[in-house]
């Protein structure tokens, strides 16, 4: 499968959040690089369907998604950053709660659910609260509702904000297990978490695509 990306523009007022940004992914892992302000949460809102653009086209295999509709929540899967909103929520409960927004059945969510908690070392708590666990713990459970539809286009927000680097090694190689046969995109500012695992790095500044290459060529030319 590919993703192209036309000439996405998004503005805030005058501000130029995002700015003709264009670009193609196939299978395997991308990483987006930059600085605060760079534009990286305005490009993952509109590929999430959360922000409506100014101009531009999303092209997932040549259909634009916003003709989509409802399947592209079947395609996509987003792990966003963490926030307190479910902390009183437990993690079974949370997932099926996720499961059902993304339109899924019950019977497909408590499969899925059966394998995904094991592979992701959460089997133990998954009677627990979310704000009873760790940070490292949090982080796999938005990993893991965001693989419940096995989607084809996986989006991480920040994957391993606030962990400390075992659990940032650990959710660097859950990753760097799913690239087969599907499309990720990192948006991070830890060049780490994604120079030994990414395809290309995508660099970017002021709503610009500066450079796209493979990290071994981004460094001999840095
Ligand atoms: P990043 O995620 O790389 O930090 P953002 O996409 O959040 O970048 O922001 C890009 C630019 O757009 C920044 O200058 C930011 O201040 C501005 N911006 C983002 N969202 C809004 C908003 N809702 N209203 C006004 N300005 C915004
Ligand atoms: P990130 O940590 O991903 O860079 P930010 O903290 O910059 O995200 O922004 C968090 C949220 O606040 C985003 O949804 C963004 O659209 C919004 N935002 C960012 N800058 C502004 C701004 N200047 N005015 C209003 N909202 C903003």
């Amino acid at each position: 499968m590919e993703l192209k990306i036309q000439d996405l523009c998004k503005s805030y007022g005058k501000k130029k959040a995002l700015w003709k940004f264009t670009t193609e992914f196939e299978n395997g892992i991308y990483g987006i690089l930059g600085p605060n302000g760079a534009g990286k949460s305005t490009l993952l809102n509109i590929l999430t369907d959360n922000l409506l653009r100014d101009s531009g086209s999303v092209l997932y295999d040549g259909e634009e998604i916003l003709n989509l509709g409802a399947s592209y929540r079947e395609i996509m899967g987003y792990m966003p950053q963490q926030q307190q909103l479910y902390d009183t929520f437990t993690v079974t409960h949370f997932i099926s709660y996720m499961g059902t927004l993304k339109g899924m059945k019950s019977r497909d969510i408590q499969r899925r659910m059966d394998e995904l908690l094991p592979l992701l070392n959460l089997q133990k708590v998954r009677k627990k609260k979310l704000k009873e666990l760790s940070g490292g713990m949090k982080q796999r459970v938005l990993l893991l509702q965001a693989l419940l539809n096995d989607p084809k286009f996986l989006i991480l927000d920040e994957p391993t904000a606030g962990l400390d680097p075992k659990e940032r090694i650990r959710i660097r190689n859950l990753i760097s297990d799913l690239s087969e046969d599907r499309i990720v995109l990192i948006a991070t500012h830890v060049v780490s978490d994604i120079e030994f695992i990414s395809k290309e790095i995508l660099l970017m500044k002021n709503g610009r695509l500066v450079d796209q290459d493979s990290p071994e060529n981004l460094q001999k030319r840095i």
